[in-house]
Parts: C-alpha cells; sequence; structure tokens
C-alpha cells in the first residue's frame, strides 16, 4: 500500500492524460531538451503543480533564470518534494521528486545563486 494521501491514477490513465513527453519524463525519468519547454507565464504568487497529480511544488516567487533552458527555483514548497540520491549516468546527483506521487520532477545542485544555495532544475513539462 502507498501513504499518499490522494487516489493516484493507473499508469494506463496517465497515460491517457499525459502527452508522451510528459510520461516520458514524469514517469520513466526522462529528460526534455533545454529550451525546449514552454516557460508558463505566471504572476509572482502563482504556484507550479505536479502534472501527474496536482500537488502544489513550487511557488513562482522562487523561480529563476539560471540560464540553462530548464525551469530552475531556489527552494520548493515544505514537504512538497522528495530529494532521492541518483547515481546514473556516472554521475553522482540528487533527483528531485514529487512528494505524493513520486513522479521524477527532475534535479537539485547546490549551486544556486540565491540565498538558499540551491538550484532545483525541473522539467518544464512536469510543471502545470
Ligand atoms: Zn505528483
Amino acid at each position: 500500500m502507498s501513504d499518499s494521501t490522494k487516489p493516484m491514477p493507473s499508469e494506463e490513465e496517465l497515460k491517457k492524460k499525459l502527452t508522451p513527453k510528459q510520461y516520458h519524463v514524469l514517469r520513466e525519468k526522462g529528460t526534455e531538451a533545454p529550451f525546449s519547454g514552454k516557460l508558463l507565464p505566471l504572476s509572482k504568487d502563482g504556484l507550479y503543480h505536479c502534472a501527474v497529480c496536482g500537488n502544489p511544488l513550487f511557488a513562482a516567487g522562487a523561480k529563476f533564470d539560471s540560464g540553462t533552458g530548464w525551469p530552475s527555483f531556489d527552494q520548493a514548497l515544505p514537504g512538497a518534494v522528495r530529494e532521492v540520491a541518483d547515481d546514473s549516468l556516472g554521475m553522482s546527483r540528487t533527483e528531485v521528486v514529487c512528494a505524493n506521487c513520486g513522479s521524477h520532477l527532475g534535479h537539485v545542485f547546490d549551486d544556486g545563486p540565491t540565498a538558499t544555495g540551491k538550484r532545483y532544475c525541473t522539467n518544464s513539462v512536469c510543471l502545470v
């Protein structure tokens, strides 16, 4: 049994709900090409939600332009994401997943330019 607080759609339902690219990134830990994502225009007090389960993940005010081509945030909402060690591709990185549904969002790095020192590098297709 899972400990999630919201009922999770099945993988079949997710395949219908998400675009093929969203499904690949979120459920198969893919990565979108840099600068390919549409950066949603949002007011400063808007929220970015998980594309799978709707869990609020990041505040628009935490978003900054990292120049990497992926949406970047200097902090996540409290308890919104889980950080998981990722040693794939011969690199030691920290994967960021939705705390509610476990979907892959991106990676977090400790070289952020703001006061938090964190850089949450996310795939824009994971956010709504
Ligand atoms: Zn989620």
